[in-house]
């Protein structure tokens, strides 16, 4: 099958390649010439675990390329993925879909022959009749069936993720389109992930419910975390006893200082905000979304009392700044409030990352970058753990507490256990459990 992915960002280029490596010819597109110039140099814009081997294999077999040309790639396409992105619209909190109709604009235009438009990105419901009535104002004679196609890969296993999916979810309302989207799934299909068929608004539907659901569930165990907290209980062993739970389940029960990242902050909003445009009010999910958001600037609290609670003049080290690891994308991190909190309160900030650093420049002022953990720990008087990066879980505590100013470590992912950190002589915090657990 000849593919177009129309965006190629995180979604767009990994579901480019990995169809192109289930055998397909792929032409991975972006507005950005500078991006598609990297990628034809066989640069990779992002960090993604294995991104960079499998775009370099598929470019060798000629079955990916790279182009800003839609014309071209569109013309010759049986299927044309967006995988554009709908970030919060300014001011409301309403998926921005500027981008979506913009590319649908575009596609309309080259279409030859019958196409199936697939919109990969996260579209509230209702998009896809918007795509389509755009694409038959623009070019009336097109033949198309317009799909929607949500993504549920994760930053960080998105390759596997995407090779193996716990399912597909494909909607559609014209059944001409089935065949093709089988066949663009074969080697899934094959492998027996499940493919649900649905019509269009209910896959639209389906992928806000997933992310808000998570968002949810993760929101859940940091409130039982605080409530540990007080009554002094272990958070991780609730998390075990519930989650063994085969109805609970034991993902997304770990606690620690509130979801992030590109998906969920701007997701549960836009849930949010269709829900109360259907009159039809998510409360749960409003909910989740002011205790997520008060939940990082607590964090900053939390470091603030684990100092004395005065921290004026005072320098705090942070390892990790991405939302979460093995991704270098800062979009919506927790660390970005922690850090403003720090700094409202007068601390200086030194901060490092192993992917996120160049990211993070561009969002977070006035800290200082160092090139590892132990020189951001220089002389400082704290270490506060946001991001649970696999190089931060062994850290020689020893060599830290000779260059820190003061032992202090405040773990806010719960990656140590207290006595292998206070038997150095460190004054440990973390998050919902009790100081000797
Ligand atoms: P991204 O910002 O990394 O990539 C979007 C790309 O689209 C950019 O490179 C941009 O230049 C390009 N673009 C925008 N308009 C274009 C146009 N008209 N023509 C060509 N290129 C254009 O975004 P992302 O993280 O890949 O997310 C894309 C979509 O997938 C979003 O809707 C997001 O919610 C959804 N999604 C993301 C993830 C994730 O983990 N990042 C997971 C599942 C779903």
């Amino acid at each position: 099958m000849h593919v177009t992915m129309i965006g190629s960002g995180y979604v767009g280029l990994v579901s480019g390649v990995c169809f192109a490596d289930f055998g397909h010819n792929v032409i991975c597109v972006d507005k950005d010439a500078g991006k598609i110039e990297a990628l034809r140099r066989g640069e990779i814009p992002i960090f993604e675990p294995g991104l960079e081997q499998l775009v370099a294999d598929n470019v060798r077999a000629g079955r990916l390329s790279f182009s800003t040309d839609v014309e071209t790639s569109v013309a010759a396409s049986d299927v044309v993925f967006i995988a554009v992105g709908t970030p919060s619209r300014r001011g409301d909190g309403h998926a921005d879909l500027s981008y979506v109709y913009a590319a649908a604009r575009e596609i309309a235009q080259h279409i030859k022959g019958f196409t199936v438009i697939v919109t990969k990105s996260t579209v509230p419901v209702g998009t896809g009749d918007e795509v389509e009535r755009i694409i038959r104002e623009t070019n009336p004679d097109a033949d198309v069936a317009v799909v929607s196609n949500p993504e549920f890969l994760r930053e960080g296993a998105a390759i596997e993720d995407f090779k193996r999916p716990d399912r597909i979810v494909i909607g559609l309302n014209d059944d001409r389109a089935r065949g093709v989207m089988t066949e663009v799934y074969r080697p899934l299909y094959l492998n027996q992930a499940p493919l649900l068929f649905t019509a269009r608004r209910t896959s639209e539907l389906i992928k806000y419910a997933a992310n808000a659901f998570l968002a949810m569930k993760i929101t859940f165990i940091n409130e039982m975390a605080d409530l540990c907290e007080k009554v002094g209980a272990n958070v991780q062993e609730v998390s075990r006893g519930i989650g063994l739970d085969g109805r609970i389940g034991s993902k997304f029960l770990h606690a620690g200082p509130g979801y992030g990242g590109s998906c969920f902050p701007k997701d549960t909003l836009a849930l949010a905000k269709t829900a109360q445009d259907y009159d039809s009010p998510v409360r749960l999910i409003e909910t989740t979304i002011s205790i997520n958001d008060s939940r990082k600037r607590a964090m900053g609290r939390k470091v603030i009392a684990a100092m004395g609670g005065d921290i004026r003049g005072k320098a705090i080290a942070v390892l990790g700044l991405t939302f979460k690891p093995n991704t270098d994308d800062m979009r919506d991190s927790p660390a970005i409030s922690i850090i403003q909190a720090l700094q409202d309160a007068g601390a200086a900030v030194t901060g490092y990352d192993p992917e996120g650093m160049d990211n993070a420049r561009q969002l977070i002022d006035n800290i200082a970058y160092a090139d590892d953990a132990y020189s951001a720990a220089r002389d400082a008087d704290a270490l506060v753990i946001i991001t649970e990066w696999n190089q931060f879980r062994a850290l020689d505590f020893g060599r830290l507490k000779s260059v820190m100013k003061a032992p202090v470590l405040v773990d806010l992912r719960n990656i140590y256990r207290h006595d292998e950190v206070t038997k150095h002589g460190f004054a440990y915090t973390s998050i919902g459990r009790p100081m000797n657990g």
